[in-house]
């Protein structure tokens, strides 16, 4: 179990937006109880503070490590799996797994040499669908339907410990060699769906219509589909083609019209 405290790895717990400084530091405390010491945290409200510092309880140099981000593609880069921690479903359509199956899924993606991301959401609010919309499933704890929100350091400590005891229980190793054609993380997906965008646009597709909702499918669409480098230089390669061809064609349009 030492290899979970090395640097190398593959799981870190990702708090976005997290308002009171005190649950960042009863996270850090839950995540080092059971072996996890990478926390990242997205536009926290206050950090560092003493209040993450006194709730920590010792587990200072997991606060002391926590990288800080501005945004969730900062706190997911370097992952190609990200799983959304929710009370509630949100009407996006993610696979949904129990804490276990949660954990099993994230023990799996290691195994095939993936970095994986737990992510919890705003004490108020939770994960709002433009962040669940960057994850590859979401894991509701099954609390009852009408107290369903657990407090955010108690949701870290739930799932943490579903993690330990999958990886007690895992024969494999969860830090087999890598595989050779890794999925592509967080940072280059959001590349490519900028370049989607664009490649929409200069096409013509929305056609005056918001974007927004389509955007939203084709995201869900392309994070199921779990490309790897060499799938994602091939759309990006078909992209650039869509846009020089929209191009010429606009020149061609102009001088039919322009004469
Ligand atoms: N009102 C918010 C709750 C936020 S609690 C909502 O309905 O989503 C803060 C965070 O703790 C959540 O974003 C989530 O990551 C985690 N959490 C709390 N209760 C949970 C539950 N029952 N299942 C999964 N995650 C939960």
């Amino acid at each position: 179990m030492s290899l979970l405290v090395d640097a190398v790895t593959p799981f870190r717990f990702v708090l976005v937006r997290t308002a009171h400084p005190g649950n960042i530091g009863s996270a850090a405390r839950a995540m080092r109880t059971m072996g996890f010491t990478r926390l990242d945290l997205v536009l926290p409200a206050h950090f560092p503070d003493p209040q993450a510092t006194a709730m920590a309880a010792g587990a200072d140099a997991v606060l002391a490590d926590a990288g800080v981000h501005p945004d969730m593609i900062a706190g997911l880069a370097g992952c190609s799996m990200a799983i959304g921690l929710s009370a509630r479903r949100r009407g996006v359509q993610l696979p949904e797994w129990s804490p276990r199956e949660g954990a099993q899924q994230a023990l799996a993606a290691a195994a095939r040499g993936e970095q994986v991301a737990l992510v919890f959401g705003n004490e108020r609010t939770g994960l709002e669908n433009a962040e669940l919309a960057h994850c590859h499933g979401m894991v509701r704890i099954p609390s009852v339907d009408d107290f369903s929100s657990l407090n955010l350091a108690q949701a870290v400590q739930v799932m943490a410990y579903e993690m330990r005891l999958a990886m007690l229980a895992d024969t494999r190793g969860t830090l087999a060699a890598p595989a050779a054609n890794l999925p592509a993380d967080a940072v280059q997906m959001e590349q490519f769906f900028t370049h989607l965008e664009q490649a929409l646009d200069d096409i013509d597709f929305h056609k005056g219509r918001t974007p927004t909702t389509v955007m939203l499918r084709l995201r869900k669409l392309f994070q199921r589909a779990q490309m790897d480098e060499r799938e994602l230089r091939i759309l990006h390669g078909i992209l650039a083609d869509t846009q020089r061809m929209a191009r010429l064609a606009g020149v061609a349009g102009r001088d039919a019209s322009g004469g």
